[in-house]
């Protein structure tokens, strides 16, 4: 196999575990220069991503392409001086070197900031997805008329970014006079403190009004920033009042979603609300199917139901998996792959199903989930936004890891068993009442479980 075969395995790897933006700035324009049996020398086009890639990408390539070839033992980087499309002033468009990837996400469309990829065409509908599917599909019919805003919220992995792009790129191709602006919450918020920091708000402000479509990405993530929040409430009330299609994704419904304003959480519940669930097996065999009918791999059935079997929580997981056992055909020139081989390949990636949870997991989820510190959630704060995850903690805890009361009691902060029965008859009480309680607990549920 050649080399530059190799790197595109690798690179495969290397984008699901980086964001489309930092993959696109510290991988573009590399290479492998040279595959000896146990070293790799790898080209980068300047000093400057040399030092970045060794300081933060090293230990992960090494491990990723160690998973390829076990006989690597070391990696080098060179600066790669002689390529022709690195200069980064030259204005023609870049000429592609055949050995660089050609991966999508280089060519994110500057107006737009949609990634081509992501399409309706290629994304699978099942049980678990068919609402939102609906919806986004009426949505990019007849943007900003039916469902304003249109609010998708799932677990990690689900689909979410992949339907709202598709959304976007579908409204592009059909209505090519409106303005589509897909942005991930995050870099909304960093526009909003830039435009505070440099007195620019209000051109700030001008941008975003003059879009007809505005799709922002992992709302949850403005929770707390009350600069942000106030800004994204008045542009949702002038686009809204314009007849301007929103549309929102996050990782929960807006009741949920705890530090957001009361304000906007009614304007998100305005419109209409649709989730994403958690893939059934003929959905997940499906969308294996799709991946490696995209990417031209033939592969046996007993191999993708095997994978389907072992991975159900997350699409990414799927297509990870799926990866792997590309990128390892390739790089052994086999015509095909048995099953026995790929349950081989991926066995590293598979944990067998009874995997258990543990304390520190379960503090890690919950203290993520609710945007506090490990530290907080098992300190002593009768502050209401810690002692209400606090109790969830200790119901999960003896519900999923089953540990004995005075085992919980002990683990926060030293209370006596009575404190933790009493947050685990409190959970339990208002779960029998209170929908809303039952979804965050299923959410949380999810998430312990997806990784
Ligand atoms: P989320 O934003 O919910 O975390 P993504 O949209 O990033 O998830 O999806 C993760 C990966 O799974 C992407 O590569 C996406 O293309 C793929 N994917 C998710 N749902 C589907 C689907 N229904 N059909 C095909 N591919 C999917
Ligand atoms: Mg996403």
């Amino acid at each position: 196999m050649k080399k530059e075969e190799v790197w595109q395995a690798i690179l495969a790897q290397i984008q699901l575990n980086l964001s489309p933006a930092n993959f696109a700035t510290w991988f573009k324009n590399t290479r492998i220069v040279e595959l000896q049996k146990d070293h790799v020398v790898i080209g980068v086009p300047n000093n400057f991503s040399k030092e970045w890639i060794e300081k933060k990408y090293k230990k992960m390539l090494i491990k990723i392409i160690r998973q390829f070839n076990e006989n690597i033992k070391t990696i080098e980087f060179k600066v790669d001086s002689n390529r022709a499309f690195q200069n980064p002033s030259s204005t023609k468009a870049p000429q592609i070197h055949p050995d660089q990837l050609r991966f999508e996400e280089l060519y994110i469309n500057k107006e737009t900031n949609l990634n081509p990829r992501y399409q309706f065409e290629n994304f699978v509908v099942g049980p678990f997805n068919e609402l939102a599917h609906a919806a986004a599909w009426a949505v990019s019919e007849s943007p900003g008329t039916l469902y304003n805003p249109l609010f998708i919220y799932g677990g990690v992995g689900l689909g979410k970014t992949h339907l709202l792009q598709a959304i976007g790129n579908r409204i592009v191709k059909i209505f090519p006079e409106k303005k589509v602006r897909y942005i991930s919450s995050e870099r909304f918020t960093g526009g909003v403190i830039n435009a505070i920091k440099n007195q620019t708000i209000e051109q700030f402000k001008e941008q975003y009004r003059k879009y007809d479509v505005l799709i922002v990405d992992d709302i949850q993530f403005i929770a707390g920033k009350e600069k942000t929040q106030e800004e994204f409430f008045h542009l949702f009330n002038t686009l809204y009042e314009k007849n301007k299609q929103i549309v929102i994704s996050s990782d929960r419904p807006p009741k949920a979603i705890s530090a957001l304003e009361a304000r906007l959480k009614s304007r998100f519940e305005g419109g209409m609300i649709a989730d994403i669930s958690q893939p059934d097996f003929e959905s997940r065999v499906a969308i294996l199917k799709q991946k490696a009918q995209e990417r031209n791999f033939i592969i046996e059935d007993s191999i993708l139901e095997f994978i389907a079997t072992n991975i159900q929580s997350n699409i990414r997981e799927l297509e990870g998996a799926l990866n792997r056992l590309i990128a390892f055909q390739k790089l052994q020139n086999t015509e095909t792959l048995d099953l026995e081989t790929a349950k081989k390949i991926l066995k590293k990636v598979i944990q067998p199903k009874s995997k258990r949870i543990d304390f520190r997991k379960l503090t890690k989820v919950v203290a993520e989930f609710y945007n506090l510190s490990e530290k907080d959630l098992l300190s002593n704060s009768r502050k209401q936004e810690i002692v209400r995850p606090r109790q969830i903690a200790m119901y999960l805890l003896r519900e999923e890891v089953k540990y004995s009361f005075p085992q919980i009691g002990k683990k926060f902060g030293g209370k006596d068993h009575t404190t933790a029965i009493y947050a685990y008859e409190k959970i339990a009480k208002d779960l029998e009442k209170n929908e809303d309680l039952a979804e965050e607990i299923n959410l949380l549920r999810e998430r312990l479980y997806s990784e």
